[in-house]
């Protein structure tokens, strides 16, 4: 294929730029990255479907920046450093303004990570991104999901809900004031990944995951790999003043403990380091919560303000689940 085809245009306009972490960046048949001795190679893949994954309206700034971002907090639910990213695009058409402000969104949170986008692929079809993250973490020292012990409590970063708040407005599941909208759909198309606090967990956290579907089912992940069941008291999920509105509503309920997209990190650790995980929350600026304890047994039990359990409709995002 010559380089004047809109394909290398796309590619050479939009995608091409220094990868100063990178031996060998976008260009050649494969990237080339040195790893640091003593680490290991952290890598995961998400993909993102028009229709299943975000509005098809979405603002392509915003879904340059999730398509990275929802990547970046897989690094931080391990407590990777994340160096290098792989865009695979599929699209309809060529639209460069659309392409150079999705480019914006992934690069400008590309840099404030310091991450290089080494590769990738371009191919023509429904709107869908995936993004191959690699990162590094010490040897050894990955916060893996396997390793919640009974005793151990059960903590949250930041708040739980605003982005599946805004997902159930839009499919008219509930109704948010249109301020409360607009702030809740940014945590949804812009969520921030928790990168600094994952490194920081390390040594501190049993086991971590992200919140990517939904808090309940998300921590029955930590639950099932470890061999351990759960309880989480409903009152002590942290909320912003906007999901607080609605969490006495059993669709506002269903969608802060079982909507997911918040892409907050959840994760488990000994009492003894309750002092050293609230050190953190000044540290990085990052609001940590309790929410719960690891017991013996299977499961999650959600827990009311009278210690009786809870039931919930949905327990997070399952793509081949029957509806
Ligand atoms: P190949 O024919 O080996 O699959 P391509 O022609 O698809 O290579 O891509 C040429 C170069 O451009 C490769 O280095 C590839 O990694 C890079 N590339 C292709 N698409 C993208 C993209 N969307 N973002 C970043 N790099 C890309
Ligand atoms: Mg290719």
């Amino acid at each position: 294929m010559t380089h004047n085809t809109p394909e290398f245009d796309v590619i050479a306009r939009h995608f091409t730029r220094p990868a100063p972490n990178a031996v060998l960046g976008v260009g050649d048949d494969s990237a080339l990255v040195q790893l640091s001795r003593g680490m290991e190679l952290a890598t995961s893949v998400d993909t993102m479907v028009s229709g299943t994954h975000f509005f098809p309206d979405v603002d392509p700034e915003n879904l340059g920046h999730k398509a990275l971002a929802v990547n970046l907090s897989d690094m931080a639910a391990m407590g990777a450093m994340p160096y290098w990213a792989l865009l695979a695009l599929t699209l309809p058409k060529v639209d460069h303004d659309w392409l150079a402000a999705f480019a914006k969104g992934f690069f400008d949170l590309a840099e404030e990570f310091g991450v290089s986008l080494i590769g990738g692929d371009t191919t023509r079809g429904p709107l869908t991104l995936t993004v191959t993250i690699m990162g590094e973490v010490p040897a050894g020292a990955a916060l893996r999901r396997g390793g919640a012990k009974v005793g151990n409590d059960i903590w949250v970063s930041g708040f739980i809900g605003d982005a599946a708040l805004a997902v159930a407005h839009r499919h008219g599941k509930l109704v948010l004031e249109e301020a409360d909208y607009r702030e809740a759909v940014m945590r949804l198309y812009e969520p921030t990944p928790r990168v600094p606090l994952g490194q920081a967990l390390r040594g501190l956290a049993t086991a971590a995951i992200d919140v990517s579907d939904g808090l309940l089912a998300d921590l029955g992940h930590i639950c099932k790999l470890s061999g351990v069941g759960a309880t989480v008291e409903l009152a002590s999920i942290p909320l912003s003043p906007i999901a607080a509105k609605h969490a006495g509503t059993d669709a506002g309920r269903s969608a802060i403990v079982a909507g997911g997209d918040d892409y907050e990190l959840c994760f488990t650790a000994h009492p003894n380091s309750r002092e050293s995980i609230q050190d953190l929350t000044r540290m990085l600026d990052v609001p940590l919560t309790r929410i719960g304890q690891v017991k013996r047994g299977k499961g999650v039990s959600l827990l009311g303000p009278d210690g009786k359990a809870v039931k919930i409709d949905g327990r997070g995002f399952d793509h081949f689940s029957a509806p």
